[in-house]
C-alpha cells in the first residue's frame, strides 16, 4: 500500500478515505463542487453536515476517523 503523508495531519488510516486540501464536497442537489476548506461543517442530532452555499441544501457527512481523530467523508444520500 502506498501512502503519501500530508503535513499537519495525523497519519491516514489505510483503507479509509482521507480528506485532503484538494478534497471537494459535492452538493447533492445542485452538484456544485465546493472546496473542502470553504465549508464549515456543523453537527446536530441528525449527525454531521455542511450547508451548500449555493442552494442551502443540507449535505450529510460522516466521521471516518479512528479513535480521537475526526476525518470527514461525504455520504451519498
Ligand atoms: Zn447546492
Amino acid at each position: 500500500m502506498t501512502y503519501v503523508e500530508t503535513t499537519g495531519r495525523a497519519p491516514a488510516m489505510p483503507g479509509f478515505p482521507q480528506p485532503r486540501e484538494t478534497t471537494m464536497w459535492k452538493c447533492i442537489r445542485c452538484t456544485v463542487e465546493i472546496p473542502y476548506k470553504d465549508v464549515d461543517p456543523g453537527i446536530d442530532s441528525f449527525g454531521i453536515y455542511f450547508i451548500c452555499p449555493r442552494s442551502e441544501r443540507r449535505n450529510n457527512l460522516i466521521n471516518v476517523g479512528k479513535g480521537n481523530l475526526i476525518e470527514l467523508a461525504q455520504t451519498s444520500d
